[in-house]
């Protein structure tokens, strides 16, 4: 054991033996229980990363899974806006109870801490993992079967989440126009250095529906995203239209009351390909 360790590998500097991906773990709540975490993640904002982790959610809760959604985008949190969530966390001294939505996920996100959901939060990156870490530690998960993080963009609050939570798989998010060969390779590079697999890719934005014709659009150029998933053997690809109507729903809150959700069947893979190990 290195001479200046102090038992403690997610504070620690030293390298020694006792340091493993297993020992950076942090612990759930004694209170919490979840079964499998999901991460979403993207390679830049405004791609519909939050759009996708909101409907992956709402597909879990509609399958009958008890649901949990971790927003850790702390800088810029639209979780609750999406889903209509106006309330505000309770807690006491040892823990936070997340805010139930109203179709039953369980939902933590800065804004539900904030006095008001337009303050903003200026904080430096290690207070931002910070709380993000406290959001997996210090809130009570009630028997969460799948929990999904919304994860910001950047590799910071990714990295601290990869190692420290025990993430089953990752969902890259991207649109057409995205530089999407090379956000995936990033995507799977990190993934390869946290041993944890790429579960599918979202390409949202894909195209839009004609409402005269029917034709689809590729707006932003065509899709390679199919090529770029079996280059890299990621198993489910689901590709998600502009649609007004979705923003409309998200918008003023009633995306879970929107019935035709793109992600059901892209969820229903996920879930299967994830029990079959
Ligand atoms: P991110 O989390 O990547 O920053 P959001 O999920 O917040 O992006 O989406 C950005 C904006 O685009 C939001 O206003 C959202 O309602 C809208 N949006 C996302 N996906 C779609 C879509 N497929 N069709 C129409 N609007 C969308």
């Amino acid at each position: 054991m290195a001479e200046n360790c102090t038992h403690d590998c997610s504070s620690c500097g030293e390298n020694c033996s006792s340091r493993t991906a297993e020992s950076l773990k942090k612990p759930l709540h004694e209170m919490s229980s979840v079964k499998k975490v999901i991460a979403v993640v993207s390679g830049k904002g405004g791609v519909g990363k939050s759009m996708t982790s909101a409907l992956l959610a709402i597909a879990s809760q509609n399958k009958g899974y008890i649901t949990a959604l971790m927003d850790a985008d702390i800088t810029g949190p639209s979780i609750p806006r999406m889903l209509g969530i106006r309330k505000r966390a309770m807690g006491s001294d040892n823990a936070i109870l997340p805010v139930v939505s109203e179709s039953g996920i369980q939902v933590m996100s800065m804004n539900v801490l904030l006095e008001k959901e337009d303050d903003p939060v200026v904080w430096r990156g290690s207070l931002i993992s910070g709380t993000v870490l406290q959001f997996w530690t210090d809130v009570i998960w009630n028997e969460v079967d799948y929990m999904f993080v919304d994860m910001p963009p950047g590799t910071g609050v990714p990295l601290t989440v990869f190692q420290s939570l025990p993430v089953d798989g990752i969902i890259i998010v991207t649109t057409p126009q995205d530089l999407v060969g090379m956000i995936v390779q990033k995507a799977v590079n990190m993934a390869e250095m946290m041993n944890i697999p790429i579960l599918g890719i979202v390409e949202n934005m894909s195209y839009f529906t004609c409402p005269d014709c029917g034709r689809k659009i590729s707006v932003f150029g065509e899709s390679c995203v199919d090529a770029i998933a079996l280059e890299h053997g990621i198993p489910v690809v689901a590709k998600v239209p502009i649609d007004c109507k979705l923003t409309q729903c998200a918008d003023c809150g009633k995306l879970e009351e929107w019935e035709d959700n793109y992600l059901a069947e892209f969820f229903d893979k996920i879930d299967k390909n994830l029990n079959k190990k």
